[in-house]
């Protein structure tokens, strides 16, 4: 029985699944090793909680309970005592390995789990104690909105434990839990690779980026085509993950990191984090087409909108139908995945139903 939750890392993701699990009436201790980090935690969860009491999603008993069931700790041997330890620290093989090897030794009858997006978990527990113990527990940013969590066994990975793991996001989470197995990128990250690489392999001179992202929009129905959608995630953190992806794959061709988003981070143009990406911002807010991104797009002839969607449907699809083939997931996962992911209105097997424009 999980009540005792670990949190390592008190970034962007360890925050956000700390407040998840203490709003759902876990006790939860967070683990950073940088001073300035345990002491944001405060304010960035009472900030969050304070935004779900406003738009009606929490009480604000709820609230306060929640903001007191997460406490920080800077010694990792603090963490002792959990019944589940969910690792979110920076995406860094040996950093993991480093930690999972000393926390199965301070946790011996915990499960322990990584968020990782996109290293292999059996990798990443290589230097685990009992690694019956452990597995991958992907959750989506932000953590409190997003109902998906991929959860992930290796071949190591008890039924109990996964079991337990489980119930724990469907039950004591209320998440939806999909199962997948420890290949690159899991389900959604791999799936969704090409609406990226692609997206911009059909941006040119004459198709901006502006002009794909509003086709994904206005034929798609999707709420964020894949310019703004990079920009939000951050340039770095998407090509970093394509990287990973591409290599773990053996390098093939369909997905090529682009030279696009390469020479965008070169440069220090990130996303919205950093004001400049495909878009620039103000104040938080798009304010048109970066023209530096602009100047780097290949010489091309315009694309009518649904040719550009069904582009970019038809490879999501062909990368959903690998997965199957390769029996990494089932069709029915995979579009429960990317519709909950991506807040997409269809996931890519009910479009290729429906939809016979989709370009193979
Ligand atoms: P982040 O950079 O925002 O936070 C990482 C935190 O880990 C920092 O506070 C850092 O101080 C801390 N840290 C550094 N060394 C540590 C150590 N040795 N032990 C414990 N903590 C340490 O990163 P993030 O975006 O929250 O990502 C964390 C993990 O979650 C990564 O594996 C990432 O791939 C995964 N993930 C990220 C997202 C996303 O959208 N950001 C989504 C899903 C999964």
């Amino acid at each position: 029985m999980i009540q005792r939750v670990a949190v390592v890392g008190a970034g962007t993701m360890g925050v956000g699944i700390a407040q998840l699990c203490a709003q759902s009436g876990f006790s939860v201790k967070v683990h950073d090793p940088e001073p300035a980090a345990l002491a944001a935690l405060p304010a960035k969860l009472r900030q969050s909680l304070d935004s779900a009491v406003l738009k009606g999603r929490l009480s604000t008993q709820q609230a306060e309970r929640a903001f007191h069931g997460v406490s920080g700790v800077s010694e990792l041997g603090d963490l002792a005592g959990a019944d589940l330890v969910i690792e979110a620290a920076p995406e860094i093989l040996t950093l993991k390995q480093d930690l999972f090897e000393k926390l199965s030794e301070i946790c011996p009858e915990g499960l322990l789990a990584t968020n990782t997006s996109s290293l292999s978990v059996a990798a990443i527990m290589k230097r685990a104690r009992s690694p019956e113990r452990t597995l991958g527990v992907h959750f989506f940013n932000p953590p409190v909105a997003m109902k998906l969590v991929e959860m992930i066994r290796t071949d190591a990975t008890h039924p109990d434990a996964f079991r337990a793991a489980w119930d724990f996001v469907l039950t004591g989470l209320r998440r939806t839990p999909v199962d997948v197995k420890d290949v690159p990128g899991f389900i959604v990250n791999r799936v969704m690779r090409p609406y990226y690489v692609t997206a911009q392999r059909l941006a040119n001179s004459r198709t901006s980026c502006a002009a794909v992202d509003e086709s994904c929009r206005s034929v798609g129905g999707v709420p964020m085509g894949p310019f703004e959608l990079m920009d939000l995630i951050g340039l770095d953190t998407n090509l970093a993950i394509t990287k990973a992806i591409y290599e773990a794959l053996g390098r093939p061709e369909r997905l090529t990191p682009p030279t696009l988003q390469q020479t965008l981070v070169d440069k220090g143009m990130i996303g919205r984090k950093s004001g400049k990406g495909f878009y620039l911002y103000a104040d938080g807010k798009k304010i048109g087409e970066n023209p530096e991104a602009t100047a780097a797009l290949s010489q091309g002839a315009a694309s009518p909108a649904q040719d550009i969607w069904s582009n970019l449907l038809g490879a999501v699809v062909s990368e959903a139908e690998c997965l199957v083939s390769e029996g990494t997931a089932g069709a029915p996962d995979i579009d429960t995945a990317v519709k909950l992911a991506m807040n997409f209105p269809k996931g890519p097997f009910e479009w290729r139903k429906e939809n016979t424009a989709v370009k193979p």
